[in-house]
This record gives structure tokens, sequence and C-alpha cells, in this order.
């Protein structure tokens, strides 16, 4: 039987996105709700003549209701473990566990109709991050879920969320294990080990949306000199290595980061490995102060510099800005991999970037590749907003 969920009624009409199952309800479709309702509660959905429309989570803010189920279905355990077992079986179809690579994205929020929440796999640790006060609120019942999946191993879930709640919502939550404790953070990603700083990292401490770029990095890397920027972790140049670079620096204006990079080289390559130095230092001073055709192969990744629609226009500059000058003292024969991740840009206004980048150099650029995030990080057809990653491979003359 489904629990008394409070309601929330659509404005006439309202429904229509939802028909189309789109995920999210506005606040200005919202024609009136149950008096007590508090934020993070899972709400049932009417039309404006009573019709039920699905479940989801509620929130106060421009997104009012994040929708888990587009029939009246109870948000208990057995609904997360079933959505949890249906995102795992494609991680399966993916290719993607298997005993050289334990790394992987679990859950990725709308693109596994479970808004507001994503899960990352290092091993048998599992790293739960909730966007949503709804999902912090079901934390432990997702955790229970995710350890009751025998085949996906998961002994540890560590959750992670004091940065990425709404800070209004008060919710303080607190980084700390659900279940198990820390034993290793050694993860494997296509056979090169990482250590992954879920505790401290960025995100859930490694950047697992990159693994089929980084793949792509390695076959175009033998004998070339490569610059690995915006570096965080490592991940690109320790595929750079295996792929047979002649030498790779890596940049990171982070010391932190750079003390990861050094520790995932000497993990892949031991501690003397004298094709790689890391460098913590300011991307733009870097690129000011390197020599021309020092690099042949580089790799722009920068962090997402337009986090909300408001910074479009600054960052947009700086994508140029940035890739002008990398375009600008690349070698002649230059592969550069270009990256943005913000979220708030679309993949015309990224290379309309780089395209004023390259003109701006007067050098003579083709496009070899159009990269994106990877087949775990599923776009939800209903809800094109999840395409976040943007990626070029250039060739530069
Ligand atoms: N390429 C990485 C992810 C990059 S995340 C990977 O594959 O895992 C972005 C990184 O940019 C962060 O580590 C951050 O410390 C670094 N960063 C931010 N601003 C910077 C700047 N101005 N110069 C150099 N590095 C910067």
């Amino acid at each position: 039987m489904t629990p008394q969920y409070r309601t929330i009624t659509l404005k006439r009409g309202k429904e229509e996105s939802l028909e189309r199952f789109h995920p999210w309800i506005f606040s200005g479709a919202i024609a009136g709700m149950d008096k007590d309702i508090e934020e993070g509660d899972i709400v049932r959905v009417l039309t404006n003549d009573g019709t039920p429309v699905g479940t989801g989570h509620y929130q106060i803010g421009s997104i009012a209701v994040r929708m888990l189920s587009f029939t009246d279905d109870a948000i208990d355990e057995s609904f997360f473990s079933h959505r949890l077992r249906e995102a795992f079986r494609l991680r399966q179809a993916l290719g993607l566990i298997r005993p050289d690579n334990d790394t992987y994205r679990l859950v990725h929020g709308e693109g596994d109709f479970l808004p507001g929440l994503v899960i990352d796999i290092y091993g048998d640790t599992a790293v739960l991050q909730a966007h949503s006060p709804g999902m912090h609120f079901a934390r432990n019942i997702i955790a229970d879920a995710l350890t009751g999946i025998a085949e996906a191993g998961v002994k540890n879930v560590f959750y992670k969320s004091e940065t990425t709640l709404p800070y209004k919502a008060q919710l303080e939550p607190v980084n700390s294990y659900i279940t198990g404790a820390f034993h290793t953070n050694v993860a494997t990603e296509n056979g090169l080990k990482f250590n992954i700083d879920w505790l401290r990292g960025q995100k859930t401490g490694f950047f697992v949306d990159q693994r089929d770029n980084r793949a792509l990095l390695q076959h175009y890397a033998h004998g070339r000199r490569v610059l690995n920027m915006f570096c965080y972790t490592g991940g690109f140049s320790v595929y750079a290595l295996r792929g047979e670079a002649e030498m790779v620096h890596s940049v990171d204006s982070s010391a932190k980061a750079i003390s990861l990079t050094d520790a995932n080289v000497a993990l892949n390559f031991g501690d003397n490995c004298t094709r790689h130095r890391a460098f913590a230092e300011d991307a733009f001073k870097y690129l000011d102060e390197m020599p021309a055709g020092a690099y042949d192969l580089i790799v722009l990744d920068p962090p997402a510099f337009a986090k909300h629609r408001s910074a479009v226009r600054n960052a947009l500059r700086g994508y140029q800005r940035l890739n002008a000058k990398a375009i600008a003292k690349a070698a002649s024969g230059t592969i550069l991999f270009t990256f943005s991740c913000s979220q708030a840009i679309n993949r015309e206004q990224f290379r309309l970037a780089v395209f004023s980048a390259a003109a701006q150099t007067g050098r003579r650029v083709r496009i070899l590749h159009q990269l994106t995030q990877p087949a775990d990080h599923p776009v939800n057809i209903y809800h094109p907003e999840g395409e976040y990653l943007k990626g070029l491979v250039l060739y530069v003359e």
C-alpha cells in the first residue's frame, strides 16, 4: 500500500512536462500544497483536477520537486534497491566491472532516475553524495539498499555531502562512513592505480568522468611531450606515461593536487619516474611563461568557469583566453585536448570560444574528436540539462 505522503497540486496544464518525464517541477508551476510540508519530504504530485502524476522530493527554491517516480510508488528501501540494481545492471552491460576496473559511477542523478543522488564506486567503497535534502534524509536506506546488492561488492559507504547540499536547508551533514570503515583508498581504472582522497578531495575524490578521454589521450601519447594542465589527481598524466610519452609535465595551482599527482605516478611507475614532473603553479602564469613549442600534446581541463547562468559571459571569455594561450605556444603538430565541465555552457558556445581562440592565434586548427561524458554518466533523454562535459581534440599546425 502506498504511504500517505503529503500532496502538492499543480496549476492547470503544468503537468505537461511531467507527461514527457521531465524530472523537475519549478515553484511557479505549483497551485497549492499541504500546509505542513517540510523541505526534503516525499510528496505526491497531483494535477489541478486531482489526478496523481507521480512522487518526488520537495525542496525550497526554484526547483521545488525532483521527481522520483511517475507512478504512485512508495519511496522506500525496496524502491531504492530496484533503482540501484537497474543502475548496476547498466554498468555491467557497459563492461565497467572487471578485475582491472573497479572505478565507476553507479548513480548519476537524473541520468539514473534518481535526481539529487550521486554514487561513485572505488573498489569496495562507495562514495554517496546528496544534492537534495530528500536524498540526505534517505541516505541510510540508500546505503542499506546498496550493500544489499551482493554482486556490486560494496562494503563501505562513505557519505560526502558537506558541500553539495543547499546551505540554507541547514542540514549540516557530516562527511563520514554510514557503513564500514576506511581500509584502502587505492582503486583501479583501466588497469592503472589511483589513490582516491574521498575524505578531503574534490567531488567524490576523483574525476571518474574523464576515464574514456584519458584512454584516448594514452592512444596519442607515444613519444610526445605532454602538458597536463589542471591535473588534479594526475589522471591524464598517468595514462600518458603508460602510453609511452617522452615526458609529462603536470600543473595545478593546488599543492595538494601536485602531491596527489606525484603519489599516483609513483603508485604506477615507481618513485623515480624521471619522465614526469609536477608543478604547483597558476595555469595562466605557466602558459605565459613557458617557451613556445615546449609541448606537442596538451590537456586543458579547467574547473567549471560558469557555475551559474549569470557567469556564462565571463566564463566564455575565460575559455577563449586559456585556449588562445595554449594554441599560440603549441608546437607544430600538437594534439590539444580541451574541455569544459560547465553545465551552464553548451557545446556550441564552448566550440565558439575555442574557435575564437584559434582565430586569435592565426594557427591552422582542425577538430579531430568531439568528446563528452562517459556512458556511466548517462543523460536522461527527457532531461537534456544532464549533459555537462564537453571536449574537443584539436590538431594544431
Ligand atoms: N583533469 C583533472 C580534473 C581537473 S579539476 C582530472 O582528470 O582528474 C580542476 C583542477 O584545476 C583542480 O585540481 C584545481 O586545483 C585546478 N585549478 C583551479 N584553478 C587553477 C588555476 N588558475 N591554475 C591551475 N590550476 C587550477
